[in-house]
C-alpha cells in the first residue's frame, strides 16, 4: 500500500444534514474553525468505517471531510495520531502520516500517539524527528482490563507527562472511570500532574468525557486554578457538559473539536441515569410511535449543544470566536 493517503471522496452529507446546517448553525460558526481534537487514518488499519466514505484520510481528505459540517470557513487542526493494540506496525504507520500531514499547513498541529511502555527518550526523538507538538494517549493500552476502568497513570504514565513538560508539549487525555471527571482518583490525578508538571498542557477530551454533565458538575470545581489545564468539546452532544466548564473554569479553557471520524457517523451520545449512551443510526429507536427522526450527522449534533452551551452563557461573538479559535491558537503558536 502507498504511504500517500489516497481516497475515492464522496460526499456523507444528506439532505437533512443540510437542513439542519441551514436551521440551526450557519449564523453560529464563526469565519474561522481550529478543530482541536480530530484523527487522520489509513483504512486498513483501523476497525471503524464512515458509512458511505472509503479510503485512507490525510489532511486533504479531511479538509473536504469537514467542510460538511462548517462548510467554507478557514480551518487549523490538531491532527491526534490514532492506533489499536492489535496492530503494533498502524501506530508507527500512524505516526508518521500525522507527521507528514501537519507539515503541510502551517495552522496543522498533531500528536505522537504514545503507548504507556514507551521509552520517553524514544519518544522525544520520534516527536523531533516527526515535528509533532505533543502526546496522544488511550486506554485501550492499558495492561488493566477492562481498560474503561483504567485509572490514567496506566495508560499516561508520569514519565511521559514529565517528558512533556520538558518540552513544552500538549498531551490529549480521553479519561475513563465510569464517573469520568467526578471519580475522585481521576481529579486527583489531574491536579497533581498540572500542578507537578506546570510547562506540560493538559487537554481533556469530550469535554472531561462529561457525556454525563454531572460528572463535570460534581468534579470540575476541584480543578479550579490550573493554568495549563484544557478542554475539548469533542463528540460530546449535552450542553451542560461545555456549560460546566464555562461556567466553573472559563470559557478561554474550552476548545471546540470535530472528532471526525466521529461526527461522520450518525446519531448523538445522551446522557442518562448516571451514565450515558450512544444512540447511532442502526439503533433502532428513530422509528417509534408517530415520527420517523432521520438521524442527522453527530458532528451537527455536537455543534448544535456547543451553541446552546454558548447561548446559555451568554457569551458574545468574541468569546464564541475564542471557543473556536482563539483558545487553540494560543495554546499552540498558531498565528
Ligand atoms: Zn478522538
Amino acid at each position: 500500500m502507498s504511504s500517500t493517503p489516497s481516497s475515492s471522496f464522496r460526499g456523507v452529507a444528506r439532505s437533512c444534514d443540510r437542513d439542519f446546517y441551514e436551521r440551526e448553525l450557519a449564523t453560529f460558526i464563526p469565519p474561522r474553525v481550529f478543530d482541536a481534537h480530530c484523527h487522520l487514518w489509513f483504512e486498513d488499519e483501523v476497525p471503524f468505517r464512515i458509512p458511505g466514505y472509503s479510503g485512507d484520510v490525510g489532511a486533504n481528505e479531511y479538509l473536504r471531510l469537514v467542510d460538511e459540517l462548517h462548510p467554507g470557513r478557514e480551518m487549523g487542526a490538531l491532527f491526534l495520531s490514532y492506533a489499536i493494540p492489535t496492530k503494533p506496525a498502524g501506530r508507527d504507520r500512524t505516526n508518521e502520516m500525522t507527521g507528514r500531514e501537519t507539515a503541510k499547513n502551517p495552522r496543522f498541529r498533531g500528536e505522537f500517539f504514545i503507548r504507556p511502555d514507551d521509552d520517553p527518550e524514544w519518544v522525544r526523538q520520534e516527536v523531533h524527528r516527526l515535528k509533532l507538538h505533543g502526546l496522544k494517549c488511550y486506554h485501550t493500552f492499558s495492561a488493566s482490563k477492562p481498560t474503561w476502568e483504567s485509572s490514567i497513570p496506566e495508560f499516561l504514565p508520569e514519565r511521559l507527562v514529565q517528558l512533556a513538560h520538558q518540552e513544552g508539549w500538549v498531551i490529549t487525555l480521553h479519561m475513563v472511570k465510569s464517573r469520568a471527571v467526578a471519580d475522585r482518583e481521576n481529579y486527583e490525578c489531574i491536579r497533581r500532574y498540572c500542578e507537578q508538571y506546570p510547562n506540560m498542557k493538559l487537554i481533556l477530551a469530550h469535554s472531561a468525557r462529561g457525556f454525563q454533565p454531572a460528572h463535570n458538575l460534581e468534579g470540575l470545581p476541584h480543578l479550579k486554578g490550573l493554568d495549563n489545564l484544557y478542554f475539548d468539546t469533542s463528540a460530546n452532544c449535552e450542553p451542560i457538559a461545555h456549560q460546566a466548564i464555562i461556567r466553573i473554569l472559563g470559557h478561554d479553557k474550552l476548545m471546540y473539536g470535530s472528532d471526525l471520524p466521529i461526527s461522520h457517523m450518525r446519531g448523538r451520545s445522551l446522557s442518562a441515569a448516571d451514565s450515558f449512551l450512544w444512540l447511532y443510526e442502526e439503533t433502532p429507536v428513530w422509528g417509534e410511535k408517530h415520527s420517523k427522526i432521520d438521524p442527522v450527522l453527530i458532528g451537527l449534533e455536537h455543534l448544535r449543544s456547543v451553541k446552546w452551551a454558548c447561548w446559555s452563557e451568554r457569551l458574545t461573538d468574541s468569546q464564541i470566536e475564542d471557543i473556536f479559535w482563539n483558545n487553540a491558537a494560543k495554546l499552540l503558536n498558531v498565528h
